[in-house]
């Protein structure tokens, strides 16, 4: 398959709807500030081979990306113990809401959304520093130093009032271990790393390789069965209360966050990332989803 072709078809048939749809995230007042005209698309399949188009070299901030890579450190330090606090279904609801939460005695629907992934961030707390360990294991995965954006995270940490009433929420029901202030700050500097699409779609590459590291295949990321988990999560939760629509539309597993950026897999194939920063109401990329549906539709690359 000509990917580098696919990719340029790509971008060059999105970029007249460039600004032209949806919201920049503007939650997070650093996030506000970024183009809304950028749409980036990069792969890499399981062989090495690599395609990049539009933007794929500008790096953005990952968002809730990143909670699909401290999910992957939860489940090589906890294995199943991790479950005791985090569901494994969709919420249909949205990522930040508080109400689901107070019904559910603070154990949070599943990993990705933001009580789950805080949660996640409380048990990696425990075990030392949950965001350098993330930005580590990022850097790993993509073979290059990554960083944390200290003004997106800053911009977090005083506008994230949301964050702190579902973290004391879930303190409140006895769900969280270390202190408040700790836990959020780990949670919204992992949020705050800076990648672009060719990093991040090879960082993903182990959910295509049954667990192994996309760049040293004896070393094994997560198991098998770990990886195909993180998989299913990913198409049943991971583009917020969009996941069935995402289901019904691209058919891969795929992770989405505010700053526009989506990662997905084909499983045994490839794994893509792709980038525009303009939100739909559910705050996924509205170009990226567009793109992901492009790309299954020219490729026939999709889990159904
Ligand atoms: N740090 C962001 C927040 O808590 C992450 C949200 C997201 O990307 O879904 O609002």
């Amino acid at each position: 398959m000509h990917y580098q072709s696919i990719l340029d078809d790509i971008v060059e048939s999105l970029r007249p709807q460039l600004g032209r749809h949806g919201e920049v995230a503007d939650h997070i007042p650093a996030l506000a500030r970024v183009p809304a005209e950028r749409l980036g698309i990069a792969l890499r399949t399981c062989e090495g081979e690599e395609a990049a188009a539009g933007d794929a070299g500008e790096p953005f901030s990952i968002q809730s990306v990143s909670k699909l890579f401290s999910l992957t450190l939860a489940m090589q330090y906890l294995g199943d113990d991790l479950w005791d606090r985090i569901g494994r279904e969709p919420s249909g609801d949205p990522f930040n809401s508080l109400v689901q939460l107070e019904f559910e005695q603070g154990i949070p629907r599943n990993p990705f959304i933001n009580a789950g992934a805080i949660a996640v961030a409380d048990r990696l707390t425990s075990r030392g520093d949950a965001a350098a360990e993330v930005l580590a294991l990022l850097s790993s995965l993509c073979d290059e130093e990554l960083q944390v954006d200290e003004e997106v995270a800053t911009s977090e940490m005083d506008a994230g009032y949301r964050n702190l009433a579902l973290a004391s929420l879930m303190k409140d029901f006895g769900k969280i271990d270390n202190p408040i202030p700790q836990v959020l700050e780990a949670y919204f500097r992992q949020c705050s790393i800076r990648m672009d699409c060719r990093q991040l779609a090879r960082a993903a590459g182990y959910l295509c390789r049954r667990g192994k590291h996309p760049y040293r295949p004896d070393e094994a990321v997560v198991t098998d069965r770990q990886a195909r988990r993180l998989n299913a999560l990913m198409l049943t939760c991971g583009t917020y209360d969009a996941a069935g629509e995402f289901a019904f539309r691209v058919g891969l597993p795929c992770k989405s966050g505010v700053g526009g950026g989506i990662v997905a897999v084909v499983p045994d194939r490839l794994s893509l990332c792709v980038w525009s920063p303009a939100l739909d109401e559910n705050g996924n990329s509205h170009l990226g989803m567009e793109a992901l549906e492009m790309f299954v539709a020219k490729t026939r690359l999709s889990v159904f």
